[in-house]
C-alpha cells in the first residue's frame, strides 16, 4: 500500500504541484472550529463563517458564553447553523472544563494516536476532525480523509472500504514520511474537479493509468472547473 500511495502522489504532484500552504501553523483550537463548520458545506462558506466569528467575538471566550442562537446567527452561511453551533459550545465549553481554559497546548507532546483520542473526547469531534488537527496544525504525517478522500482512494483501489473512518484506519501507517499534507490536498481536489461521486472524468485524470476502478467514464465530462480552495490552509 505503501508503494501505490507514493506512486499516487508522485502523479498528483506533477499534475497539479507542491499544494501551497501558510509558513505559519494554525491554532489547533482555531482548526478544530474551521473543521467544525467545514462540515457539509463548500470552503468558501465555511471559511466566511470561520471569518464572521473571529470579528464579530473578541475570543472563544467570548464566544464560549454566548446563547448558541447567537452564533447559529453568525455562521449562518455554513449551513447547518443549529449543529454548528451547538457543536462549536461543546468543543469550548468542554476545553475550558478539561484543560481550565481554551487551549490545546499540552496536546503537542502527545502521540497522534493519543491526540485522536483526546480529541474525540470532545462531542462533535469526530476521527476527520481530529486529524486535520493532526495535520494542519501539528504537521503530523496523518491523512484525514473526507468523503473524497475516501471515494477516490476506494475507486483507484487503494483500499475497499465502508466509511471514511475506515479508510483512516487502513491508510494511516503507510503514508509515506513528509507527503501527508500534499497526498490529502491534491486527492479533495481531484476528487471536487475530476473524480466526481456520479460522473468521473477520468479522461482527464492523472491516475488513470493506474485506477482500477470498474466504472471508469472514458466519455469526456465538459471542461474541469478549478476547486483548490482549501479552508484548512487559510486558517490563521
Ligand atoms: S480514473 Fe476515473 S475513477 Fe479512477 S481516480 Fe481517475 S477519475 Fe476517478
Amino acid at each position: 500500500m505503501k508503494q501505490k500511495i507514493k506512486k499516487i502522489n508522485q502523479l498528483l504532484v506533477k499534475h497539479y504541484g507542491i499544494p501551497k500552504r501558510s509558513k505559519k501553523l494554525p491554532n489547533p483550537v482555531d482548526m478544530l472550529i474551521g473543521t467544525i463548520l467545514s462540515q457539509n458545506t463548500n470552503d468558501k462558506n465555511s471559511y466566511q463563517a470561520f471569518k464572521n466569528l473571529k470579528s464579530k467575538f473578541s475570543s472563544w471566550e467570548d464566544v464560549a458564553k454566548q446563547p448558541p442562537s447567537k452564533i447559529e446567527n453568525v455562521i449562518r452561511v455554513a449551513g447547518l447553523g443549529k449543529q454548528k453551533s451547538r457543536a462549536i459550545k461543546k468543543v469550548l465549553n468542554g476545553l475550558i472544563k478539561n484543560n481550565g481554559g481554551i487551549t490545546l497546548k499540552g496536546i503537542k507532546k502527545l502521540s497522534d494516536e493519543e491526540i485522536l483520542t483526546e480529541l474525540t473526547k470532545f462531542g462533535g469531534v469526530g476521527i476527520k476532525t481530529a486529524s486535520c488537527v493532526l495535520l494542519f496544525s501539528l504537521d503530523r504525517n496523518v491523512c484525514p480523509v473526507d468523503t473524497h478522500v475516501h471515494r477516490v482512494l476506494n475507486r483507484i483501489g487503494v483500499v475497499q472500504t465502508k466509511s471514511p473512518d475506515k479508510t483512516f484506519q487502513k491508510i494511516n501507517g503507510n503514508i509515506p514520511d513528509g507527503i501527508a499534507h500534499p497526498f490529502h490536498t491534491n486527492l479533495i481536489r481531484l476528487g471536487r474537479e475530476i473524480c466526481k461521486p456520479s460522473k468521473p472524468n477520468c479522461t482527464v485524470c492523472p491516475l488513470l493509468k493506474i485506477c482500477e476502478y470498474d466504472e471508469k467514464n472514458l466519455e469526456q465530462v465538459g471542461s474541469v472547473k478549478k476547486n483548490d480552495f482549501m479552508l484548512l490552509d487559510n486558517i490563521n
